[in-house]
C-alpha cells in the first residue's frame, strides 16, 4: 500500500511538555515513517501554569537545533499573568488560550472569544493562532459556536489578518466530531475576509497521534477553496496543497 505524503504537522508535543512522553528522535522517526515532510515540535509554555512552563528555552533551542528542527512553542496565555517570555527565541509561536469556564456552553464560548480577542490586541509576538474554537472540543455534544458569536469571531479574524498572522487548522478534533478547530464555517468566514495564511497541525501528544487528521484537514481546505498552506524552510512560504 502506498502511504500518501503529508505536507506538514506543525503542532506536536514532546516530553518537554508535561502531557507528552514522546522523545524528539522518536517523533522525527514517526514523522518520517508517516511521510510527513515538514514538522515543528511545539511544546507547552503555559504562562499561568507553573507545571507547564518549565522549559529552559536555551536548552530547548539547542535540542531542536541538534535535529535541524525549527524551534516551536505553544504559548498559552490567560491574559492575566505577566508575559515574560522572549518569543523571538522561537521560530514558530503558536498562540493559545486554554481557559474555558464550566459548564461549557455558548456563554462560555463567548467569554473565551472575548478574552482571546483581548489577548491578541495586547500581544503580537506570535506566528499562528491555535485552535480558535478550542472549547468546542470539551463541550458535551461538541456543539458548534452559534451564529450570534460570529461578530466577535469576525473581529478576531480581521485582527489576525491585519497583524499578518496565520490561522492554525488543528486536526485533533476531526476524529472527535468530524471538523477541525476551527470549524468549516469559521474557515469559510476567514476566506471571505481575505484570510489566506494557514498552518496545519495534529496537536499530537503521543507518537501514534502524529499526523492524525492532517490528510482530511487538507482535503477540507481544498473543498473550501484554499490552495496553499504555509511551511517554514529558511523562510515561510506557501506550499501547494
Ligand atoms: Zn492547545
Ligand atoms: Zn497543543
Amino acid at each position: 500500500m502506498r502511504v500518501r505524503e503529508l505536507l506538514a504537522d506543525y503542532h506536536i508535543h514532546s516530553n518537554y511538555s508535561p502531557d507528552s512522553e514522546s522523545e524528539i528522535l522518536d517523533i522525527i522517526n514517526a514523522a518520517r515513517e508517516k511521510k510527513i515532510k515538514h514538522i515543528i515540535i511545539t511544546d507547552h509554555y503555559e504562562l499561568a501554569d507553573e507545571h507547564a512552563n518549565t522549559i529552559d528555552i536555551d536548552t530547548y533551542r539547542k535540542e531542536m537545533e541538534r535535529y535541524s528542527l525549527p524551534v516551536g512553542v505553544e504559548l498559552g496565555w490567560d491574559g492575566v499573568k505577566e508575559l515574560n517570555v522572549d518569543t523571538k527565541k522561537f521560530d514558530y509561536v503558536l498562540l493559545s488560550h486554554h481557559y474555558v469556564e464550566e459548564p461549557i456552553n455558548q456563554e462560555s464560548y463567548r467569554n473565551y472569544l472575548l478574552r482571546l480577542y483581548d489577548i491578541m490586541k495586547r500581544f503580537d509576538g506570535y506566528h499562528a493562532l491555535a485552535h480558535l474554537d478550542f472549547p468546542r472540543r470539551y463541550q458535551n455534544q461538541n456543539e458548534p459556536f452559534s451564529k450570534e458569536l460570529f461578530d466577535i469571531i469576525t473581529d478576531i479574524l480581521k485582527l489576525l489578518i491585519s497583524q499578518g498572522k496565520s490561522l492554525e487548522i488543528n486536526t485533533a478534533s476531526i476524529e472527535l466530531y468530524g471538523e477541525p478547530n476551527p470549524s468549516f464555517e469559521i474557515l469559510r468566514l476567514y476566506k471571505s475576509l481575505g484570510g489566506r495564511n494557514i498552518t496545519i497541525g495534529s496537536d499530537a501528544h503521543s507518537l501514534n497521534q502524529i499526523g492524525r487528521g492532517v490528510e482530511r484537514g487538507i482535503e477540507i481546505l481544498k473543498e473550501l477553496g484554499y490552495n496553499y498552506i504555509l511551511v517554514l524552510d529558511t523562510e515561510w512560504r506557501e506550499a501547494k496543497i
